[in-house]
């Protein structure tokens, strides 16, 4: 096991990574002796639910299971959540435990946030993507019709127990979808760790569990490090240091949106996306032409997309980007890289480099 501290806020806590840790209930003994509730959705229920609830003793009138899938993560479930606690009288020393992937951690941690002004939780996350991204840095929340995250706060966890074993039985897309956003670190702060996930990838997409426990315990040193730097996205009107760890999402985004948020995972897109960033920065002249390959090379040989969707023009990134929140004073800014592991915030580039990477991936 692997144990990352962090500091985030006014908040000190581990993050425990490795194999098996859902069948260490000790690792949870600084809270166990709390009123606890247990926030989970039906599929990982059905695989995991039975051990932590017994390794933690849970009266089933204590858990709540929810459909699985984005369509939970509304205000609709946060209504049903705080009936469900008040109904239960969870006091305000009382702890709620999101087990889940993204979708479950965003939305228990906000129900964590606002239920009787804040309590503590805990996050059990059991999709790649959360254990390298959403279990890490405080952002919680719940989508509304006009907008995804929309309605949101920001509000730490008291301990995050990222069980690798879990990924076992993750569809293999939902498993890309984390690599993707593991590739994005290493393109974005460190060089040395994406050399390493070039020499590792098949490892790491075999399950190993020490290349899984490295990759994501550096994911999650990476975002804790840039999130302490900029905890509430508030820097530089929203430019600061946690913009970096959106290294491809505006071409993303804009994907998502193209394809109405129904056929590809969010991690596909970013894949594409990180293709597009690495592909501008190399026009720009600033990373160079053979590292902006490399990136495209990983990302092709983890089985993840290199290529926008199908009928998707020049003209739709155009339109989609200009939406994307960062847009500033009607200038789009980009992340693009300055090197092979540095990434930067850009509102000042050539807009005929972005043209030329438009049309070269329509
Ligand atoms: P998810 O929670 O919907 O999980 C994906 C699917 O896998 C679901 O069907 C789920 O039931 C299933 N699943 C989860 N764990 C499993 C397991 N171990 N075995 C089998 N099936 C399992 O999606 P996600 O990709 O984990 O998270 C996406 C969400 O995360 C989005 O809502 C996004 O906005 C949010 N997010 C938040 C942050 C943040 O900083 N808070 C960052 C990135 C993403
Ligand atoms: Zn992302």
């Amino acid at each position: 096991m692997d144990t990352l501290d962090v500091e985030l806020g006014t908040r000190r806590y581990p993050i425990h990574i490795g194999a098996g840790l859902l069948q260490r209930p000790d690792l949870l003994d600084a809270v166990r002796t709390r009123p606890l509730r247990l926030i989970t959705d039906q599929h990982v229920a059905a695989h995991y639910l039975a051990g932590v609830q017994g390794s933690l003793s849970l009266d089933s009138q204590h858990v709540l299971v929810l459909p699985p899938g984005e369509t939970s993560k509304t205000l609709a479930s946060v209504e049903q959540i705080m009936d469900w606690l008040l109904a239960s009288r969870l006091p305000r020393d009382g702890l709620l435990i999101a087990l889940g992937g993204g979708v479950i951690g965003d939305l228990v941690g906000f129900c964590a946030a606002i239920y009787q002004r804040g309590i503590d939780f805990v996050q059990l996350p059991t999709t790649l993507l959360a254990q390298v991204d959403s279990s890490v840095g405080g952002k919680t929340g719940v989508n509304h019709p006009r907008g995804k995250n929309m309605i949101g706060a920001f509000h730490q966890p008291r301990l995050v127990l990222a069980d690798t074993a879990t990924l076992v039985t993750l569809p293999v897309r939902e498993r890309l979808a984390g690599i993707a956003e593991i590739i994005k670190y290493g393109m974005l702060g460190d060089a040395g760790f994406f050399a390493w996930l070039e020499q590792k990838l098949e490892a790491l997409l075999a399950l190993d569990d020490a290349a899984l426990r490295y990759a994501v315990r550096r994911s999650c040193e990476m975002k804790a490090a840039i999130v302490a730097q900029d905890e509430r996205e508030s820097l530089a009107g929203g430019a600061g240091p946690r913009a970096l760890l959106n290294l491809g999402h505006t071409f993303a985004h804009a994907i998502e949106t193209f394809t109405h948020y129904n056929e590809w995972l969010h991690g596909e897109a970013v894949a594409v996306g990180l293709c597009m960033a690495a592909d501008l920065s190399a026009r720009l002249g600033w990373l160079s032409t053979p590292d902006a390959q490399r990136c495209r090379q990983l990302i092709e040989r983890s089985g993840l997309p290199v290529q926008v969707p199908a009928g998707m023009r020049a003209d739709d990134f155009r339109a989609l980007m200009s939406l994307d929140k960062k847009v500033a004073s009607g200038k789009l800014r980009l992340i693009l890289m300055r090197r092979l592991g540095e990434a930067v915030v850009s509102g000042d580039f050539d807009p005929a480099a972005l043209d030329a990477t438009l049309r070269h991936y329509t």
